[in-house]
């Protein structure tokens, strides 16, 4: 019996996890880092300790400091979550020696499925189709090169220690493998500190198609039916639904069947998934899919599997752990509707989907009910910071069919209000209504190939900018004012002019004029154009409601440092305040600046360096990901203001070159 459940993690899947056990009637325990003291998790929690400093590594990464909390608390089971120590054995073993439950899987499953390699070679044996390829021992870059000449290009280089997409290449020729190998093995050695790689065959217009296994203590095991994760953007899930487009009984049949051998054959107990890559150039064929990995824990995307099945994972997951056999067979699961998650990222997509932070100065989720799941980790006010994923939220929709689950996700995300950082949201909302996508013909490269309109926002119009201009303009409620309070600040700022500034991005000012006329009326002028608003007002914080050719509507408005961002419907758009000072600076490229808040981890030039434009100067660490600096042209380094493991913020000057010499 579990009476007491410490959970071994945060943001959106921690408070999943607090929700179903609190419906269960266990008591709580979370954990925190420094970063993380406010957070919703732990609000929700029945009890909270904290674990240690913001760094992964000294808190939610460190067995000692979680296995302490257990003790002072008095958990007697902990939950893992997904990532940080989900899937480490050697954890799992100091869970059981604590006297504690780990609800997962026993460590030796999780060891056999670690290693790329060697889960290969298993499934093999378990009569599992696998994709073809070398997953020996030997690393000799020549051998690995002539093996992969064999294969037959284009291949796959995998760390066999990878996830997360790292340490992953594709080749497309023989001259180009020893590059890709070293690059693939140095990666593989900094985030998993095992450089060893294996070599697939690359499938052609992949499909991801997983199957969620479920196996208890007692010999049983069945399958929850397949997700579909094909929609990726560099190796990692976007949207995720189930079941998978174009699945036939006969496949699905094939590849539960197979999920169910690959986790007997570890003695599998828990929630785990097997990950298969389809060949989708055919079409789905039950011959056509193979194992690439089997992830250890509960998914990121199982709300999907909830929705269909009507099935409360977590809540087989706390069962499982204290011993009770699976809830239902294999004959008693079926599948009711489609499903479909999306995740909602802190993120540029235009910058090649670079990590963002920031507080969250507007977030508002259209209300949950049977068809639309949020689940989130933040609340309004809440910041996203560099040391964690820059998760938002999932949100999931359910319906009779895909057309309709699709319909219901895209207006989900076009009612959602973010502002504060940027966002995929938009992106999001292009790539459901994508034409191949809504035609089920989804596979791996899809979001790379429309990566250009998916990826670039709308160019502002004299609309979006003249909203922007509002939100500078027209002053926020004054706290504790009533509605009416609002319409008097008008009159009270009457026939004022109020002249706004934009940058350009080139350094210049796009000068706005607010022309506030009767009745709260405002005339914008912008150099795309003039907008007139009978009235414009802010309801609330973070809100604008304009009223502009007898169209009535509201805006989302928030401004972070000098940026001013408005979002209405599917539309958001950020604007840069002007700043002279700082934009004159920029001129001339002579300067490097931290594109977010990060660690340096490499510092490759010096004060009197000769540099070349695109040269590697500087690698920093942000958001779990490494970003190169390069030199914005050729040139002299004049100063280096930082040094390898220093902490910057967002926008900091880093390296500066010295001034060009009139020619
Ligand atoms: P990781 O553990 O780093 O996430 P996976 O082995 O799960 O790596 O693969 C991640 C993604 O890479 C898959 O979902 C798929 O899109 C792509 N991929 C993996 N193996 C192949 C392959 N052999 N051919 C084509 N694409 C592949």
């Amino acid at each position: 019996m579990i009476g007491k459940l410490l959970i071994a993690n945060r943001g959106e899947i921690a408070v999943r996890v607090i929700r179903t056990a609190r419906r269960m009637g266990l008591a709580t325990v979370a954990v925190y880092s420094d970063a993380d003291a406010t957070a919703l998790h732990v609000a929700m929690a029945d009890e909270a300790v904290r674990i240690g400093p913001p760094a992964p590594a000294d808190s939610y990464l460190d067995p000692e400091a979680i296995l302490a909390a257990a003790r002072l608390t008095g958990a007697d089971a902990i939950h893992p979550g997904y990532g940080f120590l989900s899937e480490n054995p050697d954890f799992v073993d100091s869970v059981a020696r604590a006297g504690l439950i780990f609800v997962g899987p026993p460590a030796d499953a999780i060891r056999a499925m670690g290693l790329k390699d060697r889960a290969k070679a298993l499934m093999e044996e378990a009569g599992v189709p696998v994709v073809p390829g070398y997953h020996g021992a030997d690393q000799d870059p020549g051998f690995l090169r002539r093996t992969a000449v064999e294969i037959g290009f284009p291949v796959l280089i995998k760390a066999r220690a990878g996830g997360g997409g790292k340490g992953m290449r594709r080749v497309d020729s023989e001259s180009g493998f020893d590059e890709a190998l070293e690059s693939a093995q140095a990666e593989a050695r900094t985030a998993f500190g095992d450089s060893a790689c294996l070599i697939e065959k690359y499938v052609a217009t992949p499909r991801h198609i997983e199957v969620q296994v479920f196996a208890d203590a007692h010999g049983n095991c069945v399958h929850l039916f397949e997700r579909d994760c094909s929609l990726q953007r560099r190796h990692q899930k976007v949207i995720e639904e189930a079941p998978a487009p174009g699945m036939t009984p006969d496949m699905r049949a094939a590849m539960g069947a197979a999920a169910v051998r690959a986790a007997q054959a570890v003695g599998y107990v828990g929630a785990g998934t097997v990950e298969f890559i389809a060949d989708a150039s055919g079409g789905l064929d039950p011959d056509g899919f193979f194992f690439m990995e089997m992830n250890t824990r509960l998914q990121v995307e199982h709300p999907v599997t909830e929705a269909i099945t009507g099935l409360d994972l977590v809540e087989w997951q706390l069962r499982v752990a204290a011993g009770h056999p699976l809830p239902l067979a294999q004959d008693d699961l079926a599948i009711a509707g489609h499903a479909v998650e999306a995740r909602l990222y802190a993120e540029d997509p235009a910058r090649d989907f670079l990590p963002a932070t920031g507080r969250l100065a507007v977030l508002r989720f259209p209300p949950a009910g049977p068809s639309l799941r949020i689940d989130s980790g933040v609340r309004e006010g809440d910041a996203i910071t560099p040391h964690y994923d820059p998760m938002i939220a999932k949100v999931i929709a359910h319906g009779p069919d895909r057309a309709t689950a699709l319909a219901r996700l895209a207006r989900a995300l076009g009612d959602t209000v973010i502002a504060g950082t940027t966002t995929n949201r938009a992106f999001l909302c292009r790539l459901l209504v994508d034409p191949e996508v809504a035609a089920g013909r989804v596979e791996t490269g899809l979001i790379a190939r429309h990566q250009d309109e998916l990826a670039t926002p709308p160019a502002p119009d004299a609309e979006a900018m003249a909203l922007a201009a509002l939100a500078v303009a027209v002053p926020p409620p004054a706290p504790g004012a009533g509605p009416f309070d609002a319409l008097r600040d008008f009159r009270l700022h009457g026939a004022a002019r109020h002249t706004v500034r934009f940058d350009d991005g080139a350094g210049a000012a796009q000068v706005v004029t607010v022309t506030t006329g009767a009745e709260g009326g405002r005339d914008v002028a912008t150099p795309l154009g003039s907008v007139s608003f009978t009235r414009a007002a802010r309801p609330a914080p973070g809100m604008l409601e304009v009223v502009s050719d007898g169209r009535r509507f509201g805006v989302a408005v928030a401004t972070t440092g000098r940026t001013v961002h408005v979002q209405f419907g599917a539309a958001a758009f950020a604007f840069l305040l002007h700043d002279a000072v700082a934009a004159g600076q920029d001129v001339g490229g002579d300067r490097v600046t931290a594109p977010m808040t990060g660690t340096v981890r490499r510092v490759a030039a010096a004060t009197g360096d000769r540099v070349a434009r695109g040269q590697a100067l500087l690698m920093l660490e942000a958001m779990k990901m490494e970003h190169m600096l390069v030199a914005p042209r050729d040139g002299i380094v004049a100063e280096v203001l930082v040094g390898a493991g220093d902490q910057v913020e967002e926008g900091a000057l880093l390296l500066a070159l010295e001034e060009e010499e009139e020619a």
